[in-house]
């Protein structure tokens, strides 16, 4: 199975709709975390939704999705670029006790917000309370209360891969009629079917006797987008002395990416460079 977003449109109905499955993708973004498995469940699921989303925008920009909460579970975040690569983390809270949470019970008065950062153009952010019983249904609501566009939205997992499918009503549907029959044909595919079948295959099964386009099928990828400039960028921001004083005990600064984990290392000839790269830019 490869990781890739399917969008296909049912001309005659005025409802687009959209299939991803990813394996390997969420796999690099859980790796090395040990997230416990209800964390890495959720991330799973909110990288789908993000994908899914994210294929909506029609510019060139970023999307995020966060989950706040005041449960173990302190923060998710998963943000997705225009070329769907994507990249999440999460934050637990070390003194609070995961259990068996449902999600109900992980994201009781927690808060959800997509933001939609283009890169020409204003941000956009939207809130939404998490008060559902899963995480498919808060984005629902999040497209009903933003949007006002009907949406419905499943998202299965295991602890290998997550597919996702979406049906959202566009602007001229014919009737509620047709978007209610899409939805009982979604509503028979089984979770077992979504992780062990093939996209092309899955939809196959579900649309075969509609009149359904098939539009693009996207690549999607796990990137994380850390660099060393960025890093240098982030180091740059704490006071000299204190850097100085890193690098006379131990030789060298040392950063890790919370995202990817990736380690990176600076010298003080790295720092200097830097430092002067950037003021000299600042002065053109
Ligand atoms: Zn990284």
């Amino acid at each position: 199975m490869s990781d890739k977003i399917h969008r296909f449109i049912f001309d005659s109905f005025g409802i687009r709709g959209e299939l991803v499955q990813l394996e390997d993708s969420v796999q690099r973004m859980l790796q090395d975390h040990n997230y416990p498995p209800l964390i890495a469940d959720l991330l799973q699921q909110v990288a789908a939704a993000a994908i899914l989303m994210t294929t909506t925008l029609k510019f060139e920009g970023r999307l995020s999705i966060q989950l706040q909460t005041n449960s173990a579970l302190k923060l998710l975040v998963v943000q997705c670029n225009h070329k769907l690569g994507f990249r999440g983390i999460a934050r637990l809270d070390k003194e609070k006790s995961l259990g068996d949470s449902t999600f109900k019970e992980l994201t009781q008065n927690g808060k959800l917000s997509i933001t939609i950062e283009p890169k020409k153009g204003k941000r956009y952010q939207g809130l939404v309370a998490l008060e559902k019983n899963n995480f498919a249904q808060c984005i629902e609501e999040y497209f009903n209360q933003s949007e006002q566009l009907r949406t419905r939205i499943w998202l299965f997992n295991n602890d290998r891969r997550v597919t996702g499918l979406m049906l959202q009503a566009l602007p001229d549907m014919l009737s509620q009629d047709s978007f209610d029959h899409l939805v009982y044909l979604a509503q028979t595919l089984t979770e077992e079917e979504c992780l062990t079948m093939d996209a092309s295959i899955l939809l196959h099964r579900l649309f075969h006797e509609e009149k359904v386009r098939n539009l693009l099928v996207e690549e999607v990828k796990f990137n994380c987008g850390c660099s060393r400039k960025k890093m240098l960028n982030s180091i740059s921001l704490f006071p000299n002395e204190e850097i100085e004083e890193i690098i006379k005990t131990k030789g060298h600064v040392a950063v890790k990416c919370e995202f990817c984990l990736a380690q990176f290392k600076f010298k003080r000839v790295d720092i200097k460079a830097h430092q002067a790269m950037s003021s000299n830019q600042s002065l053109h």
